[in-house]
């Protein structure tokens, strides 16, 4: 397989370097772009496997960048934002970004983030099928619907389950509550925040050996929630 190509869309001189110096240094090959008229146009010229965003760029919000990419390709968008973009990550997120890095991150981060969107990438097309989940302690049986942590069997409600499961497809990405809603609870119920936090109280409760320290479901402050994947 041929190293796996990265877009990059940035204006920032010191994080391009720091990014270049990454991920040219693990093999990936890297295209950049200062400005989301350029990024738009490297995307489209350079079919890359993940893609990587700033919000804040010269001519255009990151977002109108996410929504132009969006018309003609599903490819992994991973934004990254300043602190106090909350409001944006979640858009961001919402409209069709993969996930997010919140500056300033480390090369670890980084990397994990882009494992994740090129794993989804590779299995894409049979994800669901995906029979079995594991991660630490925690095994997620799709086909027997069979929930264990080490050798415990754990029994779930159909919501949680669902959750659950809605996590575990999405592993090692942020899912925000928007998107948790829509997923498990349908479209109409978007607006009722506090389901989200009620049933991962309760899965967190199940799975968790301490609860409040959580191993496995971890918050994502003021955007959603990420099942570990790693
Ligand atoms: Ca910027």
């Amino acid at each position: 397989m041929p190293d796996p190509v990265i877009v990059l869309i940035e204006d920032e001189p010191q994080i391009r370097r720091f990014l270049r110096a990454t991920l040219t240094g693990q093999g990936y090959r890297l295209f950049e772009a200062g400005t989301g008229a350029d990024g738009v146009m490297e995307v489209g010229s350079r079919q890359p496997d993940v893609v990587i965003v700033d919000l804040g760029l010269p001519d255009m919000d990151g977002l109108e960048v996410i929504r132009r990419i969006r018309e003609w390709t599903a490819v992994p968008v991973i934004v990254l934002s300043a602190r106090g973009q909350e409001r944006d990550k979640v858009t961001a997120l919402d409209g069709g970004a993969d996930d997010y890095l919140s500056k300033p991150f480390s090369a670890g981060e980084l990397l994990a983030r882009i494992r994740v969107a090129l794993r989804h990438t590779a299995g894409a097309s049979h994800e669901s099928d995906e029979a079995t989940f594991k991660v630490g302690e925690l095994r997620v049986d799709q086909l027997h619907r069979r929930v264990q942590v080490g050798e415990r069997e754990i029994r779930l409600t159909p919501i949680e389950y669902k959750l659950l499961t809605t996590l575990v497809h999405h592993a090692g990405k942020v899912v925000t509550h928007q998107q948790l809603l829509r997923e498990v609870w349908g479209p109409a119920h978007t607006e009722q925040a506090h389901y989200v936090r009620v049933y991962m109280a309760h899965l967190r409760h199940k799975l968790e050996g301490e609860p409040a320290r959580p191993r496995y479901l971890l918050t994502e402050a003021g955007v959603g929630y990420r099942l570990t994947a790693e």
